[in-house]
């Protein structure tokens, strides 16, 4: 199915879309557990569920097609696939794309993806919105675009970002999933902004719920999140208590899609870090909103 019929389907409920992230584990080890944790994410009714893509490194050991595969085969759920293209020529992106329709996945996320230092860089595409109208152009595919609620951070401004965004929906992206951001009010004039330049594909809010304060530290760092202060006082208070802070954590994350909710947001996407024990805690807090 894809991403759009989910969305009439839930806005014909009245209800927002309720999506997790989860990335494909590095280690053998890991992967052996993936199963588990799927499992669990999957029990939890997500309306779909997106893996994540390497930036760099040979398309075969990016495991984001076999377990796209295990969500849609396995467990009934719907999986949006993330694919970069800075470091894939045309030939490995379609090699991918091959598999997806064999394996009859429908829905991309198509990203630019950051620069890898240790791998070399094609140039078959310079920006996301060329692999949207590339991905457009081999075949009959959902695409949803990432977007910055505080301007992503190699942007010229926040304007130009925006102008940049549009081109990636007039390439064809038709849903975007925004960036994570600890303040609402972000996203609202960011999503007031997209409206306002001409850009009408449902947008999802990115939420990631805090678990220790060195993970945030690092989000913070590379996509340049701001932290109201509110939230500095619960990282400051909770800092040598994990099992305080993961209760803050995520007592903020709900606080923070439940006022989304009453604002009418279209959809909530949960980066999940693959721990069922965080969605579970969030699902549990927003049942009756979902
Ligand atoms: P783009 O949309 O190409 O934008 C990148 C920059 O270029 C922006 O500053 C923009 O303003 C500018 N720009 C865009 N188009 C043009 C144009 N036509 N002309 C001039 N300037 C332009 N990374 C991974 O490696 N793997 C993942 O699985 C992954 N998943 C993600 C999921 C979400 C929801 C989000 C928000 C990000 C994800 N990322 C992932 C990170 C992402 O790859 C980086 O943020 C990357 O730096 C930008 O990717 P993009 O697709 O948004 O780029």
């Amino acid at each position: 199915m894809r991403v759009s019929e989910i969305f009439e389907a839930k806005k014909s409920k009245g209800k927002p879309i309720l999506s997790f992230e989860i990335f494909p584990p590095k280690k053998e080890e890991a992967l052996k557990n993936i199963d588990a944790t799927l499992e669990r994410l999957c029990d939890l009714h997500p309306d779909f569920i997106s893996v994540t893509f390497g930036a760099g490194g040979s398309t075969a050991d990016n495991r984001t097609v076999e377990i796209a595969k295990k969500i849609k085969n396995n467990y009934g759920v719907e999986p949006i696939v993330h694919l970069t293209c800075l470091h894939y020529g045309k030939e490995e992106i379609n090699e991918i794309l091959t598999q997806l329709k064999e394996a009859e996945i429908e829905n991309i996320l198509a990203l630019r993806g950051d620069v890898n230092p240790n791998v070399p860089m094609k140039h078959d595409f310079k920006y996301a919105n060329e692999l949207v109208e590339f991905i457009k152009s081999q075949g009959d595919f959902h695409i949803s675009g990432a977007c910055y609620p505080e301007t992503h951070l190699e942007a010229v401004d926040a304007i130009t970002d925006i102008h940049n965004l549009k081109k990636k929906v007039d390439a064809g992206a038709s849903h975007l999933i925004s960036q994570l951001f600890f303040d609402n009010e972000a996203f609202y004039r960011f999503y007031e902004k997209t409206r306002i330049a001409g850009i009408n594909v449902p947008v999802e809010a990115g939420i990631m719920p805090v678990t220790n304060k060195a993970q945030i530290e690092r989000m913070v760092n590379t996509c340049g999140a701001s932290l109201p202060r509110k939230f500095e006082r619960i990282l400051h208070k909770y800092e040598e208590n994990k099992e305080a802070l993961f209760d803050a954590g995520m007592a903020y994350a709900i606080n923070q899609i439940v006022d989304l909710i009453a604002n009418d947001v279209e959809g909530i996407h949960i980066f999940t870090m693959n721990n069922p024990k965080v969605a579970g805690r969030i699902c549990d807090g927003i049942k009756n909103l979902i």
